[in-house]
């Protein structure tokens, strides 16, 4: 509709000032008319530009945009006005055409920022803005992917990134935390949800095997691995396992063959690997002070300490 009313005007505009046409006659009540709306429509636009900024509504923000169009178009009337008033008969057409290009102008920027709205498309620069960001925290080995989009007045978007493969859970929500606290320093209206995937480029060997025994699952604590480089070039493993102390040797053996086959799947390469078994620990060990019983045993320790020239005074057994 703006369109069509824009080039209706331009039309009419460049037709009297190319043929010529009646003369307009301003009269005085036209002026006031042009003033008051101007002074309306100015207030209106501020008002509206600042709640609409406030509260991030796009429609209002649009609508302040409207204003001042409006306002524009108001002024580009009066200055016509006050033309033919003093006897410049192109002044009116001229003025018209400039109202005709603010109208197109108001009307392209407002089906602009309609279609963002309605298609929910991202303010642009957000995603790179956020991918930027996000590389640089403490952690992140990559920034997998990252969408942003609209929602109300409010983004929200998902981000997946790719870290050690050894983090515990605690460390990985940790740096989630830390990925959704720098997304919100630069997207502050950004609702972010954050995938943390374990990266395999880049990780050691060590890490590989503790990696394929977590996925494994089968055995606790897995600690002491050794990586061996035989002079023939391949690879030798030797790693100590944990097992629930009460399980039989049947079953553990099942569960070391089963830890093998899982750490063979991630390094193919490899051409031995032993691994240790060593019941778990219970929980709580029953413990007794035994000080008093062997003083013998707690003065010679204290000796010991004591001999040597650094140690001023050793202060409990
Ligand atoms: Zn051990």
């Amino acid at each position: 509709m703006l369109l069509i009313i824009a080039v209706a005007i331009g039309f009419e505009a460049a037709r009297r000032l190319v043929q010529g046409g009646p003369p307009v006659d301003p009269t005085g009540y036209a002026f006031i008319l042009l003033i008051g709306t101007i002074l309306i429509e100015s207030g209106r636009a501020f008002v509206m530009r600042r709640v609409g900024g406030a509260i991030a509504s796009e429609a209002m923000l649009a609508d302040s945009v409207d204003r001042l169009a409006d306002v524009l178009a108001n002024l580009g009337v009066l200055i016509g006005l006050i033309g033919v008033r003093m006897g410049l008969l192109w002044a009116d057409a001229a003025a018209a055409l400039i109202v005709a290009v603010i109208i197109v102008r108001a009307a392209g920027m407002l089906t602009w920022r309609s279609g963002d709205i309605l298609i929910d498309r991202a303010p642009a620069g957000a995603e790179e803005d956020l991918r930027g960001a996000i590389r640089n925290v403490g952690g992140v080995r990559e920034v997998r992917s990252v969408r942003v989009r609209r929602s109300g007045p409010n983004l929200i978007g998902d981000a997946t990134i790719a870290t050690g493969r050894m983090l515990s859970v605690e460390a990985v929500s940790a740096l989630a935390e830390d990925v959704k606290a720098r997304a919100r320093s630069v997207l502050p209206r950004l609702d972010l949800a954050v995938t943390v995937e374990g990266q395999k480029q880049g990780a050691d060997l060590v890490e590989r095997i503790h990696a394929a025994a977590a996925r494994n699952g089968g055995v606790r604590d897995l600690h002491n691995v050794t990586v061996e480089r035989e002079v023939d070039g391949s690879l030798h493993l030797t790693m100590h396992a944990k097992l629930p102390g009460d399980q039989t040797v049947a079953e553990a053996s099942s569960v070391s063959r089963n830890l093998e086959r899982s750490i063979r799947a991630e390094l193919p390469e490899v051409t031995r690997i032993d691994i240790h078994l060593e019941p778990m620990e219970p929980q709580v060990v029953p413990g007794q002070d035994v000080t008093a019983r062997n003083a013998q045993l707690a003065a010679q320790i204290r000796a010991i300490v004591e001999a040597h020239p650094e140690v001023k005074r050793c202060v409990d057994v």
